[in-house]
């Protein structure tokens, strides 16, 4: 069985009055993500993990933000067509490891409902998925309420 490893970081400004989409969850929230599409940062570093893994490039070679074509769009819809790549390959996600670093709103009571989404989307158990959440102790533009941080890492294999 061949195995590769694949990593990705994404940040997002926040700003108050837009909506906030993580790990392809609506959260309860009065900031939300500045962004071309719709800022769901958490995806967006799973997306370049998925694609690191491979050596394919990154989300904004693939879908880039000079590109109408991608305004607004969701982020799940942007997963879902890296994962028609990655299958098309022959690969399959072995298993998934995010975290996030954000200072407000809390969003541990959405962890479950992201790592439903992300497993259905990847086609895999969402025990196969992890998505932690984590504040900075107010340090840094995270901790400033500035921006949310994401790192995620993938494993993929192929018989
Ligand atoms: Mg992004």
């Amino acid at each position: 069985m061949d195995l590769r490893i694949g990593q990705g970081y994404d940040v997002h400004q926040l700003r108050e009055g837009l909506p906030m989409w993580l790990g392809g969850v609506r959260i309860e929230s009065n900031i939300g993500f500045v962004a071309h599409s719709d800022g769901d940062v958490a995806i967006h570093a799973l997306c370049d993990a998925l694609l690191g893994a491979l050596a394919l490039g990154d989300i904004g070679h693939l879908f880039p933000d000079t590109s109408d074509e991608w305004k607004g769009i969701s982020s799940s819809i942007l997963l879902e067509k890296v994962m028609a790549r990655i299958t098309g390959l022959g690969w399959k996600v072995v298993n998934a490891d995010i975290t996030i670093a954000l200072q407000r709103p809390k969003i541990a009571s959405y962890v479950g409902a992201m790592r439903e989404h992300l497993a259905a989307v990847m086609g895999v158990d969402s025990s196969r998925v992890s998505v932690k959440a984590t504040t900075t102790e107010r340090l840094g533009f995270v901790g400033r309420g500035e921006g949310c941080e994401v790192w995620a890492v993938v494993m993929l294999c192929k018989d």
